[in-house]
């Protein structure tokens, strides 16, 4: 675009530079044709006044047309001489007078002058040159026919311009010539290529600096444009802009008040846009922290560097956060999960990322020695202790353990969606078994993860065929008798054997078949508490895993109402375990309502996994349970630390308080046993005292008293 304005300005100049050379080129030629009449008006009026008898004949402007002359004065004289040298220092020139030559027909010159132009010398003198204007001379036609002649004569030297006045006689016969100049034409023509290539000259010179006046002030000009064509560029691209580099650019232009600094000032706000807009994308707004998707790009882009690195990516769910945000509202939730993460970053190591992956999960890469063989248990210990004490909100204090799910790249996954989600699953199998703990990725879990798919159909066949069965785990009270047992549903499938519920639970409550395994599980548990009445003395109770989804079925009281119909003798037989979402606040009202109507039925309610969110402790009051079993994680924590040991003693206390009955389970190992021996609670639960088996073994250990699984908890003495 300058270029255009460039030759424009140029074109211009030309334009001017040529219309004035040929202005001056005019009056120039005005000048010598003035001054040519003029030599002729002169030279006539010096020979009429010094010559007798001589007339002069004037146009109407009173330029010589003729003069009037005897013809035998045209003879060769010094009166001439004199004549014609006052003419030659008047006009600056030549002249001479001719005489015509009727013999020869043409003009033979009979004196002259010179004025040398070097010396200033007057050259010439009386001759007789003969036939000097003859035909073919340029004056010849027009003297001979009496006119004047004004213009360019040849002479041997060069041309010169003349003023050629006829002398004619008394009957106007044209006799002889006087003749004027005023020097070469030459060196008046000199003065016109002086003038042009003077006119060339400085326009050139002109041009040259308007050009590189141009150049300069574009450049100048074009600077900051092109900084500022660069920083739109990257702001309109993917790449990532230098928020310095901008800065820096934009800081000393957002003042001008022209464009540029119109262009700054827009770019500016653009960019202030898109760091917002980039920031919601990849940032976390909760706690600030990179999202999922800008972890996943960090992951590739490790990858794109090194594919051999070696890292680890953790997945740290926040166990029990839902109850957390049922019981506490969603402000302290989430200033939980603020503190929480502040945690976890004060735990980090220099080169780790810490991110937000999901609502109570984040994430953490860690470069890792592949041969330490602990490094799962070292990157899981860290975060765990920096989360072990309590978080203050504004709803109180809550105690929120991690559980670790980790993937090592390159060995778990190539590709960042792939090591995510192997991490993913290593952490479901880890809050599967005990919350708080770690989990690192095995092959195995992909396998269970497809494996689930493919048996969804297989299940319903179960369900519908008869396919389940119940195993039975004794629940002790302090003097080793069997007060109760829980009923486990287990799937024999004809080929993989037995399948835990854990694999198929869920599976059940992702496809709604889990109302009909309920369903199947109290029906079985009546069945069941029927046959032992037929045979056995005392019956303890059932214990059947009621799934929250399937409470809330519109038809649920309805259905066990017929159940206790067709099976009455398991009225206050029939306990039922629901997990700790029934305490939901939202849901309080109705939750409330089917505990009551379940209650008044005879059905025994039992809380299930208490202590994911402990501090609910509040709301269990008031609700119509008559249980709570205790968490598996938060029981195995509680036999390692003496702080935890110190919540289950109040916790115990306070539901104690409430009348209610505590179970704890999930008692795995005989130090466990040891370590929660002095814990003030009445029925205990687990792999330590009796394992899930079936009815008729389960029948053999009741309505004994076992002394030494009394023993072995320490607890015949309270
Ligand atoms: P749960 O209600 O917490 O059941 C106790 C689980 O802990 C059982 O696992 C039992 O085998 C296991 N367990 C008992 N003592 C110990 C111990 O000392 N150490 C360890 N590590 N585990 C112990 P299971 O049978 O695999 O059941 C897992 C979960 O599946 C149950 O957890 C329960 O929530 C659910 N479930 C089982 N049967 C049913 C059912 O019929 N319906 C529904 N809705 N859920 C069921
Ligand atoms: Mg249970």
């Amino acid at each position: 675009m300058p270029i255009y304005f460039f030759m424009i300005a140029a074109s211009l100049l030309i334009a001017l530079a040529f219309i004035g050379n040929n202005l001056l080129l005019n009056i120039n030629e005005n000048n010598a044709e003035i001054r040519v009449d003029r030599a002729g008006r002169a030279a006539s009026a010096i020979v009429q006044s010094n010559i007798d008898g001589v007339a002069v004949n004037r146009d109407s402007n009173g330029s010589p047309v003729s003069i009037q002359i005897d013809p035998a004065l045209l003879e060769p004289n010094e009166q001439y001489n004199a004549v014609l040298d006052t003419i030659g220092s008047v006009n600056e020139g030549a002249a001479n007078i001719f005489r015509y030559n009727p013999t020869t027909d043409s003009y033979d010159r009979i004196t002259t002058t010179f004025r040398n132009p070097d010396t200033g010398e007057r050259v010439g003198g009386t001759m007789v040159e003969p036939g000097l204007i003859a035909a073919g001379h340029p004056a010849f036609e027009n003297l001979r026919s009496g006119q004047v002649f004004v213009g360019e004569v040849p002479i041997p030297a060069g041309l010169r311009l003349a003023y050629l006045t006829p002398f004619v006689d008394s009957t106007n016969t044209p006799v002889g010539i006087l003749a004027s100049d005023v020097g070469f034409v030459d060196d008046l023509n000199r003065t016109n290529s002086d003038v042009t290539r003077n006119t060339l000259l400085y326009t050139g010179l002109v041009l040259g600096v308007i050009l590189a006046a141009s150049v300069f002030f574009l450049r100048q000009f074009a600077r900051p444009l092109y900084k500022l064509i660069g920083i739109a560029d990257s702001l309109g691209s993917r790449s990532a802009v230098d928020e310095e580099q901008l800065e820096r650019t934009t800081s000393g232009l957002v003042d001008r008040s022209d464009e540029i600094g119109a262009l700054a000032r827009g770019l500016g706000k653009f960019a202030d846009v898109r760091g917002q807009l980039e920031n919601q994308a990849y940032f976390d707004s909760l706690t600030k922290l990179p999202n999922r998707a800008t972890l996943l790009a960090g992951v590739s882009r490790l990858f794109a560097t090194n594919a051999q690195s070696t890292f680890a990516i953790s997945i740290l769910g926040v166990d029990g956060f839902k109850q957390v945000n049922d019981s506490f509202g969603q402000v302290a939730a989430d200033e939980l999960l603020v503190a929480y993460s502040d945690r976890l970053k004060s735990a980090l190591k220099d080169d780790e990322v810490l991110a937000r992956v999901g609502g109570d999960e984040f994430a953490v890469i860690s470069p890792v020695d592949p041969r330490d063989e602990e490094w799962a248990k070292g990157l899981h210990q860290r975060f765990a202790t920096a989360v072990e004490e309590p978080i203050s909100t504004s709803s109180g204090e809550a105690r929120i353990s991690v559980t670790s799910g980790l993937a090592l790249a390159p060995r778990d996954g190539t590709e960042a969606e792939k090591l995510m989600a192997n991490a993913d699953l290593a952490l479901d199998e880890g809050k599967r078994r005990v919350r708080g703990s770690f989990q690192e990725y095995l092959p195995r879990l992909s396998e269970g993860f497809e494996r689930q798919t493919q048996l969804l159909p297989e299940l319903r066949k179960a369900v519908d065929e008869g396919g389940l069965e119940m195993a039975y785990q004794p629940i002790f009270d302090r003097t080793g008798r069997v007060r109760a047992v829980e009923g486990l549903t287990r799937w024999n499938h004809p080929t993989l054997g037995v399948i835990p519920p854990s694999d198929f639970i869920p599976l059940a409550e992702n496809s709604g078949m889990i109302s009909s395994i309920g369903e199947w599980s109290l029906e079985r548990a009546c069945v069941q508490i029927d046959n032992w009445q037929k045979s056995l003395e005392e019956v303890p109770s059932i214990s059947i895993n009621i799934s929250t989804m399937h409470l809330r079925h519109p038809d649920f009281v309805r259905y066990v109402a017929r159940l206790f119909q067709a099976y009455p003798g398991s009225r206050g037989k029939l306990t039922m375990e629901v997990d700790d979402r029934i305490m939901n606040e939202d849901d309080r009202e109705w939750h409330t309502e089917i505990l009551e109507q379940l209650s008044s039925l005879g059905i025994v309610l039992s809380i299930d996994d208490f202590g994911n969110a402990y501090s609910s402790l509040t709301q269990l009051d008031g609700l119509n349970v008559h249980e709570v079993k205790v968490d598996r994680g938060f029981v195995a924590r509680a036999a390692q630390s003496s702080g935890y040991l110190q919540l289950l003693h109040g916790m115990i206390s306070l539901v104690k308080g409430q009348g209610k009955t505590v179970v704890l389970q999930g008692i795995e190992t005989p130090e466990m046993l040891g370590a929660l021996s002095a814990v003030d609670c009445d029925t205990f639960q687990g792999f330590a005292l009796a394992k899930p088996m079936p009815a008729e073994y389960a029948a053999e250990l009741f309505n004994t008293p076992h002394p030494e699984v009394a023993q072995r908890i320490g607890l015949q003495q309270p």
